[in-house]
């Protein structure tokens, strides 16, 4: 057989497994009210929880930052690329997270997808190290621990009890517990608190992923750290700036010596190209508006948000695990249900997305549906509506 077609017939199984991904394309900056492929949508499907993807004070910084610094950084970190955007925002975000960690430092990444490889290979470049991984943590977690030397152990979601019985166990030099915040497809949060002090008992770190948390917990915004007020020298944060900061890239925040390390081994952080400093210099003005007084009234209005949409779903068919988050999914089951809803709703102009296997456990394909505090009450009340009425008629319907 050929080359090409024994890629055809790989993706021919995809498809009939209901698994084949299409990408839309967006005229529009993310907002609640799109332009997709070239019609009007109301979309449920950004992590830009805040609405700062198109602030007008974060637009304006971007143009600033380009006009002071240039298109692109020129070089990795390491050789001449790391400009005094990148320092100043590295000086910001470890301030914004100080009171929760020791000796501070951030720093900062393209991507959080390349944070956590930087993180999970740089403290666990040891085959005598051991990684804790949560079973629903987002792929970039899963991966880096794959990259590193270090052997990997993997217990039930949010089982604090499973873990404390594998560090009992454990004989490694290094202990590193790693886990979401937020959990992605679920909303949920972990049991930091608990898993901080099993840690600490341990002498394990506490790696924790705050990509869903950072900016929208927190009375100032400043995460799953200010939400359950942790303080500890054991953690190791990273946060995520292309979601609530609505902009691009990660940080890692932690002890000095941490950071140290990762920028003398981290290879995803030395072998690859400074992300563009106007990013940095934008980021500066989204950090602002998150830990002012905007940002405490944003994060206001997505609660009440929230509460609405948990109020006005009535589904009985249709599951909707507990979620206190701006994530709100609504499990279907079935690869091919799942894109039937998804599909009707958008029909209807409601944009949310569909997720499949292998981004969710088999058999609970669901709705994604994220809320930001761009939206308003009546786009909400407008989706629990649809929804609802696509519930109750759905065996006619099929
Ligand atoms: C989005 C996400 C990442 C990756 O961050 P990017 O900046 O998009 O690469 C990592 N972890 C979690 C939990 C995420 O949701």
């Amino acid at each position: 057989m050929d080359l090409i077609s024994k890629l055809n017939l790989k993706l021919k199984a995809i498809d009939e497994q209901s698994l084949t991904r299409r990408r839309r394309v967006v005229d529009t900056p993310s907002a609640p009210r799109l332009v997709v492929d070239g019609r009007p949508m109301l979309a449920f499907c950004s992590n830009d929880y805040l609405g700062l993807a198109a602030h007008p004070r974060v637009i304006e910084a971007l143009r600033e930052g380009a006009s002071l610094y240039g298109a692109g950084s020129g070089a990795s970190h390491l050789i001449s690329g790391h400009g005094r955007a990148h320092d100043l925002l590295e000086e910001r975000l470890a301030e914004f997270v100080s009171p929760y960690l020791e000796s501070p430092r951030a720093l900062s990444f393209c991507t959080g997808y390349m944070a956590n490889l930087a993180m999970l290979t740089a403290l666990g470049d040891d085959p005598d190290a051991e990684i804790f991984s949560e079973s629903l943590n987002h792929a970039s977690l899963i991966d880096g621990a794959r990259l590193a030397r270090a052997s990997v152990k993997v217990y039930p979601h949010a089982d604090v009890e499973a873990l404390a019985a594998l560090l009992e166990a454990s004989n490694a030099s290094t202990k590193l517990v790693v886990t979401d915040s937020v959990f992605s497809m679920d909303g949920d949060l972990a049991p930091l608190p608990e898993m901080l002090a099993l840690c600490e008992r341990h002498g394990a770190w506490l790696v924790i992923d705050d990509a869903h948390g950072f900016g929208t917990l927190g009375a100032q915004g400043r995460g799953a750290l200010e939400h359950f007020g942790l303080r500890s020298p054991n953690l190791v944060y990273m946060g995520t700036l292309g979601k609530s900061a609505g902009v691009g890239g990660a940080f890692v925040a932690a002890h000095e010596s941490v950071i140290e390390l990762m920028i003398q081994r981290a290879r995803p952080y030395i072998f690859t190209t400074a992300a563009p400093p106007a990013l940095a210099h934008a980021l500066l003005a989204s950090i602002d508006i998150i830990g002012g007084e905007e940002g405490a009234q944003r994060r206001a209005h997505l609660q009440s948000l929230i509460a609405q949409l948990d109020s006005e779903l009535e589904l009985a068919r249709w599951q909707r695990p507990a979620s206190t988050t701006a994530i709100q999914p609504v499990i279907i089951g079935s690869n091919a249900e799942a894109m039937c809803v998804g599909a009707r709703l958008y029909e209807q102009g409601l944009w949310v997305p569909a997720i499949r296997p292998p981004t969710v456990p088999l058999d609970t394909a669901r709705l994604r549906i994220t809320l930001s505090a761009a939206h308003t009450h009546d786009e909400v009340a407008q989706l629990a509506a649809a929804l609802n009425e696509l519930e109750r008629t759905w065996d006619e319907s099929q």
